[in-house]
């Protein structure tokens, strides 16, 4: 495995000037400039996030606000914080991870049944929507990054889904279409995707596996979804019932190094919260506790390289909504302390 970081390293460094500066650059976002009243760690969150699904589906649509909701209950952010994003653009997608066959399917609905099965939705004109604010959110969640070293937003991490198709919950790849869309505009020039979520990030692996100027690192329970796994970087995979010591073992193992010899300038941080024991698709065994530790010590890593990290929520799991939404709340919570912690 480490034969495989070392290979990345070497191939980057070699075509890090090789990247297309001049595409012009597309707005998308609505807030890109230093707003000096702007206060504490940036959290990108937008009520489209949410689309209508029936109230039994396993996708709780539901959390992105209600995890919105407790960070304000609970004062762990005040609305001062909050950047809005907006929907992405179908050039956007286009230019920098999907097909142009997909995207057109998708936005218009002309996606089968076999195929809707496979992603888990039913297509509707709110799920694209919905995807499109996502993905909007992600990539401000990198802007806000790039400038103030760290954010999160309340949705995103859709890993499973490929250029051409849509996979377990996944429609649109967040993470990619933001790494690429920043590096097309010379912004970065490497990064580091650290995908947490307790599945394979599949869809990031298939994406990135010939570009020397994205690293995917990938921490996920061997036997789960999806069956047949991508080559990432660096794939851990761990064995049913792994608990917080044994997990933070591993991460502890292989980050730091990654960080030291790809040398990253952005992180996108995917904090999925399916690791967790009480996770109804999980299988590891992961505390409330062992979670926000991961959370904490991942961001604070990142930071203490000098490099800028953006999260992402990820999967997670469960019937009971306020239960999923608060464990969704730990990586905002941990960010909170970390931003406070090192006086940012
Ligand atoms: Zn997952």
């Amino acid at each position: 495995m480490v034969h495989t970081v070392l290979i990345k390293v070497h191939r980057t460094l070699l075509s890090k000037h090789s990247v297309n500066s001049k595409l012009k650059c597309v707005r998308l976002v609505s807030q890109v400039t230093k707003d000096k009243t702007r206060r504490g760690l940036p959290i990108v969150h937008h009520e489209g996030y949410v689309s209508h699904l029936p109230p039994d589906h396993r996708f709780k649509m539901r959390k992105f606000e209600r995890l919105f909701y407790y960070l304000l209950k609970d004062n762990v952010i005040d609305r001062k914080q909050v950047w809005k994003p907006e929907r992405v653009s179908r050039k956007v997608l286009i230019e920098t991870v999907h097909t142009q066959e997909y995207i057109d399917d998708f936005f218009s609905g002309q996606i089968g049944v076999k195929e809707q099965k496979k992603t888990g939705f039913e297509w509707s004109r709110g799920l694209v929507s919905r995807c499109r604010y996502e993905t909007g959110g992600t990539l401000l969640a990198v802007e806000a990054a790039l400038q103030y070293g760290l954010a999160c937003s309340t949705g995103g991490g859709t890993h499973h889904a490929f250029p051409s198709h849509g996979s377990g919950f996944c429609l649109i790849n967040d993470m990619a279409v933001a790494a690429r869309y920043f590096i097309l505009r010379n912004r970065v020039s490497k990064v580091l995707i650290v995908d947490l979520d307790v599945h394979q990030g599949d869809g990031t692996a298939f994406i990135f596996a010939d570009d020397p100027n994205v690293f995917t690192f990938s921490v996920h329970c061997g036997k789960n979804f999806p069956l047949h796994k991508q080559k990432s970087d660096l794939d851990v995979s761990l064995e049913n019932g792994v608990g917080d010591d044994e997990y933070m073992e591993e991460i502890g193992k292989w980050l730091p190094l990654i960080l030291e010899t790809f040398r990253p300038d952005l992180v996108i941080y995917d904090a999925g919260v399916d690791p967790h024991q009480k996770d109804a698709l999980g299988n590891l065994n992961l505390t409330d506790a062992g979670l926000f530790h991961r959370d904490y010590w991942v961001m604070d890593r990142v930071l203490s390289h000098g490099v800028p990290c953006a999260c992402v929520i990820g999967g997670g799991y469960s019937k009971d909504l306020d239960e999923l939404s608060l464990r969704h709340t730990i990586l905002h919570r941990a960010a909170t302390k970390v931003w406070t912690d090192r006086g940012m």
